[in-house]
């Protein structure tokens, strides 16, 4: 096995109890050379993350609060005291939390007091292990835009690593060309994790979490749900995009291109494998499938007018007609005589009249319908590319359930076949897909 980077997630370092899983884990696999942490996050959940302690003290000073700031500080320096002191660690600390304080206070950016989360976490942590630390504003970098330059970053980064064996390297921030420091957005520290796998040349990235994979539906519309046990990078992004997300969706990008799996693992559970998230799997059943996502709030607009399909250019007006009033599509089945399109409630509330309008005036259809309140669900799974009967199971579930379909869509992909349906059907059309496919 080659070099593995292990990332761990901020409930995974939440404490010292925390802390000691993880040392049993990477002292467990040799190959565990670098690892990635995030800030210390709930312990519970009434608890606080470090990151948003940190943004909040951001805020109170420049609202110059004091008393309230030095209470909120207070707070999360006793978080990292209670670990080094648990773990026995004997590491003089106040220095660093000293730094951290005197910047906020004196002007420091939003983006360097929300890193200082992973930075003094990813400090205590190599101390622990007794590995080195590699300040990530070292060796990750942000353009004059303040676009992530991956170029430079890998090539100095993989440098560094080359020369490194078994470090720690804080995730979520960089730093800017001028050595300010910038963050990458929420939950970034996937993002590092995954350029770090790059630059390393890793076989595996694992993504340490407080859960043992991605289970085939939501947990809290499906009863118990199964894990899933292998998955295709094009499955994820599809069932992320329909809101099953556990990873930061730029995260995926640096180790897809080098093509290096992801293995979501649960570091209260590092016996469960977890999730494999893989570029392509000749394993998989024939007719399977892979998982079920789904969001509500969509509305549809359906447009019906004869012989459309010859009419020179119809789609483009329809899409024009969308464009000017600034909403965009999210889907656009279309048939002979007719073609729907997609969006969400959000981006056309207030303005539906408006593009109902525009559409008569530019396309002067037959009929045209405004059909609001509905949900998509997605069913995602590389075993039904070229396979009949997948879509017979699909739709014969939700008519079995007696759920009316309002539009159907299986795209170009041939991993995904959505279903429109009404909001108030949405919990049952999922579990109904779900056993289908169980039985
Ligand atoms: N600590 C950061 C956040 O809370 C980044 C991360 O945990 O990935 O967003």
């Amino acid at each position: 096995m080659g070099i593995v980077v292990a990332k761990f997630g901020g409930t995974s370092l939440a404490d010292a109890t925390q802390f000691r899983k993880v040392k049993n884990i990477l002292l467990a696999d040799e190959n565990r050379m670098y690892v990635v942490p995030s800030a210390p996050g709930r312990r519970d959940s009434d608890d606080v993350k470090v990151t948003d302690m940190l943004y909040s003290c951001h805020k109170l000073a420049q609202e110059q609060k004091l008393s309230e700031f030095e209470q909120v500080f207070q707070m999360l320096s006793e978080r990292y005291l209670e670990i080094i002191e648990e773990l026995e660690l004997g590491l003089d600390f106040k220095p660093h939390l000293e730094q951290v304080h005197y910047s906020i206070l004196h002007g420091a950016s939003v983006d360097y007091a929300a890193s200082r989360g992973e930075y003094l976490n990813g400090i205590i942590l190599a101390a622990y292990l007794g590995w080195q630390f590699i300040d990530a504003a070292e060796v990750i970098f942000f353009d004059a835009s303040g676009k992530f330059d991956s170029e430079r970053t890998n090539e100095v980064l993989s440098a560094r690593l080359a020369g490194t064996r078994y470090a720690v390297i804080p995730g979520f921030y960089g730093s800017n060309p001028d050595g300010s420091i910038k963050t990458f957005s929420r939950g970034g520290s996937d993002v590092t994790g995954a350029i770090v796998a790059r630059a390393a040349g890793a076989e595996l990235y694992e993504n340490w979490t407080d859960v043992s994979g991605f289970l085939m539906a939501d947990p809290r519309i499906v009863k118990r749900p199964k894990r899933i046990h292998v998955i295709t990078y094009r499955e994820l992004r599809e069932l992320s995009y329909m809101g099953a997300g556990v990873l930061h969706e730029d995260a995926i990008f640096p180790v897809r291109m080098a093509g290096i799996p992801i293995n979501i693992r649960n570091t209260n559970e590092p016996e469960n494998a977890g999730t494999m998230i893989v570029r392509a799997d000749e394993s998989h059943v024939r007719g399977a499938i892979t998982g079920i996502a789904g969001k509500k709030g969509f509305t549809a607009i359906a447009i019906e007018k004869n012989m459309m399909n010859s009419e020179l250019g119809f789609g483009r007006r329809v899409l024009e007609a969308l464009e000017e009033c600034n909403v965009s599509f999210e889907h656009m089945p279309s048939g002979i005589d007719t073609m729907t399109v997609l969006v969400s409630d959000s981006n056309i509330a207030g303005r539906i009249d408006e593009v109902v309008e525009k559409i008569r005036r530019a396309c002067k259809p037959d009929h045209i319908e405004v059909i609001s309140g509905l949900s998509l669900v997605a069913t995602v799974g590389r075993g039904m590319v070229r396979y009949p009967g997948t879509a017979a199971r699909v739709f014969g579930a939700l008519a079995d359930s007696g759920i009316n379909i309002r539009m159907i869509d299986q795209g170009s992909s041939e991993i995904n076949i959505i279903a429109g349906v009404e909001s108030a059907d949405f919990e049952r059309a999922v579990n109904a897909i779900y056993n289908a496919f169980m039985k």
